[in-house]
């Protein structure tokens, strides 16, 4: 197969080395949890395009919904003419998104719709600034770069990026040694400290915050910081944003991230996961928060496809028929109970093991570190790189890159979680060797 990803010597046309590529895996097809390759081999997909295939690969429901929708047709452009599938996605999403949230604006990638919320949020409330916390992944355009905080690597080098974004502490209780109730005391008393010195209450717009940090490190957002955001948000008249873009539509075992809380967010971001590979992403908001943006401030020539939102609905569809989110739930404990034993076995030493095993449902960090607690970033790159050889692919994530994070398909089978941990075991056991 001559088919090649970069640079060689005999002068032909070559993909970017902008990309930086975990692995050197030409998939050929894909069904279910399986990658097939161009190199003829077979691997287990705990990366499912960082979180995106849901339904797995090429799944029946979702190939014949697109099939069907491509006959009929492709693009109609929202706003020149409305189209049945996003009409009909609109309807389904009705029926899992938190209640009260009963708007929905639809763009292409995350990052477009973490771009809608911040944009609706500032033109309704009048206000400037917009509160991330550390280690936030919000995207790539230059509004979402601005609020990621994920590593430099995605800010650095085209500053300056959009004013008015201010940083809080994310509650990361395993970094220091500290209990869960202590991280979460420290990063409200911190935010409460950045309203009285930075960002006054009534210059600040939003907090924008992930259920659980993906590119940041896949920690999960402690149930009772989202419930102390919520409580500021309520008293100041500052809307909370929820980025459920990696963590949304069952991920974690529940439908919504947002979910192992109490709270309902003022506006909900998600994409990914919700149509199973294509490009689609929406926000949604009570009618009364979406009313104080006005008609014609938001839109594009792509947002909500029309195959893209017929794949949706057919996603949805499965995820309710299949029981996914519940699948997602036990498989994922499944998974960390092997992962915990991994720990036991290759716990941190002086050189680096696993030293911390967290996430919900399908969505699971391993952190490398020393048994100083110090990030042992190399180890885990190339524990990431050895599971490809071990037939796994699986990909980093964190500040530092010493997170290891594994994201199977929803619909993932028992048998097939037992072979990812024997496969991500015996990686771990070469590297450490
Ligand atoms: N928000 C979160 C939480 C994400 O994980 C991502 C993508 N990794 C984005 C936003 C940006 O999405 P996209 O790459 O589709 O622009």
């Amino acid at each position: 197969d001559n088919l090649q990803c970069t640079a060689n010597d005999e002068g032909m046309t070559s993909l970017s080395p902008l990309l930086k590529q975990a692995t050197p895996v030409v998939v050929d097809h894909a069904h279910g949890s399986w990658i097939h390759g161009t190199d003829g081999r077979d691997y287990l997909d705990f990366t499912t395009g960082i979180g995106v295939t849901s339904t797995g690969h090429c799944h029946p429901k979702v190939v014949e919904a697109a099939r069907d929708q491509v006959g009929k047709v492709i693009h109609a452009q929202y706003t020149t003419v409305m189209h049945r599938p996003l009409l009909e996605l609109t309807e389904k999403l009705g029926e899992v998104l938190p209640a009260g949230l009963d708007s929905v604006f639809y763009a292409n990638s995350g990052s477009e719709a973490v771009e809608a919320a911040i944009r609706l949020a500032r033109m309704a409330t009048g206000r400037p600034n917009i509160i991330v916390f550390q280690g936030g992944f919000h995207g790539r355009t230059a509004a979402a770069s601005s609020l990621t905080t994920a590593g430099t690597k995605f800010s650095a080098g085209w500053s300056p990026l959009m004013s008015g974004v201010h940083l809080a502490p994310f509650p990361y209780a395993y970094r220091y040694g500290w209990s869960v109730e202590q991280a979460v005391d420290f990063a409200l008393t911190e935010l409460d400290y950045l309203l009285a010195t930075r960002t006054a209450p009534d210059d600040t717009a939003a907090m924008l915050i992930e259920p659980a940090l993906g590119d940041g490190g896949y920690l999960p957002t402690p149930p009772a910081f989202l419930e102390g955001l919520r409580e500021r948000a309520d008293a100041h008249g500052i809307v909370l944003i929820v980025d459920e873009v990696q963590a949304g539509v069952g991920r974690t075992g529940r439908f919504w991230g947002h979910q192992w809380s109490s709270i309902t967010p003022d506006i909900l971001i998600t994409a990914k996961g919700i149509a199973s590979g294509f490009p689609i992403s929406a926000i949604a908001a009570s009618e009364s928060l979406m009313g104080k943006g006005w008609p014609g401030s938001q839109g594009g020539t792509y947002g909500g496809n029309a195959v893209a939102a017929a794949a949706g609905v057919a996603t949805l569809g499965v995820i309710e028929e299949e029981n996914l989110v519940q699948n997602a739930l036990i498989r994922g404990e499944q998974l960390q109970a092997g992962l915990q034993q991994l720990q036991e076995k290759f716990g941190p030493t002086e050189r680096g093991g696993i030293g911390d095993v967290r996430g919900l449902g399908l969505m699971q960090g391993i952190e490398f570190s020393t048994s100083d607690g110090a990030p042992a970033t190399e180890i885990a790159t190339a524990v990431q790189q050895a599971t490809t050889g071990h037939g796994l692919l699986s990909l980093t994530c964190g500040p530092r890159g010493n997170v290891v994070r594994l994201i199977p398909a929803l619909v993932v089978s028992a048998e097939e979680i037992d072979l990812g941990l024997e496969r991500f075991g015996a990686a771990v056991a070469q590297v450490l060797a």
